[in-house]
């Protein structure tokens, strides 16, 4: 029979992946104790407490966290430093540097969260799930191969991603961090790496001073570092420009087999660790915008690792907004609204030409 004939009677192809979206939570994560600094448990306790009021935890999988194994936490981290993290929290902790503070409880909060990252890449690989967000802290983006800083200790989102390729053996790993410091450490995981591309929109300068647009990768790695150094004061038209014009052709081009994101939610404008304008719907674009660049370019397989982000009110609204999206429900809510002032920062449009130029993308 003919060719034609036979594929045009085949039944089409359905959908395989199931439609429940799936999270990582842990109490455990609760005992990482930093008593009054912003990056407290009071941040996931808020998440939790706004996903049952709204009933939408009930609609999702729960993916059991787990501890990181030596060989994972390795792949990102020297094992050195992982001893010495441990060590410091079995005395007790206390101030690590002067951002970043650590309890008795840290050490094992950390392999927790690093491995609930693990454990949420895992299902989606599987196709347990088609998309994960994985609730936890301490948060990771700024903890480098041989030091905890920024509030991070474990760079779960690096640690993930290694265990992707490794795993899965996954050779183009997308990970768009749009908290607003940058992820120097997880720019330094894989500065040479050229199966992982590293997005990253953020406030700059501020802390931790990397991410200048200049800083693309090194060696067979040059190129996989895409940073968009943003001017304070930049709100959602800036983040969605930015997001058109440069984030999603960079993803087309990349073709990822996977799709991280460095979940943080401080560049709003009601968060006091920034400078930046974005608002809920902002967040929520840059969401919807990840979500269709994973169904088009992944079969959909997104993780979300949690980050920064300290008004409570924005955390609950964010993931809230982030769940309902993946539930197919397109529901906001929006109690902060709009910022109380307009501002209008200056070089944004050139500076998107510049990264675009950067990296050849037109
Ligand atoms: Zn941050």
């Amino acid at each position: 029979m003919p060719e034609s004939w036979s594929s045009k009677n085949k039944p089409p192809q359905r959908a395989e992946l199931p439609l429940t979206p799936g999270y990582v939570y842990d109490p455990v994560f609760l005992e990482h104790d930093t008593g009054d600094h912003p990056e407290n448990a009071r941040r996931l306790e808020a998440i939790i407490t706004g996903l049952d009021a709204k009933f939408i935890r009930q609609q999702l999988k729960s993916m059991p966290a787990r501890p990181a194994t030596l060989d994972e936490l390795t792949a990102i981290h020297q094992a050195e430093y992982v001893k010495r993290i441990e060590a410091f929290c079995q005395n007790g902790g206390g101030s690590w540097d002067a951002d970043t503070v650590m309890s008795k409880g840290s050490y094992k909060a950390a392999l927790y969260a690093a491995g609930g990252c693990i454990a949420a890449v895992e299902a989606v690989v599987k196709k347990v799930i088609p998309s994960a967000y994985a609730l936890v802290r301490p948060p990771g983006h700024h903890a480098t191969s041989n030091n905890a800083m920024g509030f991070c200790l474990f760079n779960n989102v690096a640690i993930a991603a290694s265990y992707a390729l490794k795993k899965f053996k996954m050779e183009r790993v997308l990970i768009i961090d749009f908290d607003v410091h940058h992820g120097n450490g997880t720019q330094e995981a894989f500065a040479h790496n050229p199966y992982v591309l590293y997005v990253s929109t953020h406030q700059y300068p501020l802390f931790p001073g990397t991410g200048h647009l200049n800083e693309v990768g090194q060696s067979s790695g040059a190129g996989t570092a895409i940073n968009i150094p943003l001017p304070a004061g930049c709100g959602d038209n800036e983040y969605k420009q930015v997001f058109d014009e440069i984030i999603v052709p960079a993803a087309q081009r990349f073709k990822p087999e996977l799709i991280l994101v460095s979940a943080g939610y401080d560049g709003h404008w009601a968060d006091d660790l920034s400078n930046m304008r974005l608002t809920l719907d902002g967040y929520y674009y840059l969401t919807r915008i990840i979500q269709q660049l994973a169904a088009e370019l992944c079969g959909g397989r997104t993780v979300f690792c949690l980050e920064g982000g300290y008004n409570l009110q924005v955390l609950s609204c964010a993931v809230n907004a982030t769940f309902n999206l993946w539930l197919g429900e397109k529901l906001l809510d929006d109690p902060l609204g709009q910022p109380p002032y307009k501002s209008s920062p200056r070089g944004v449009i050139e500076l998107i030409a510049e990264v675009k130029k950067r990296h050849g993308l037109y």
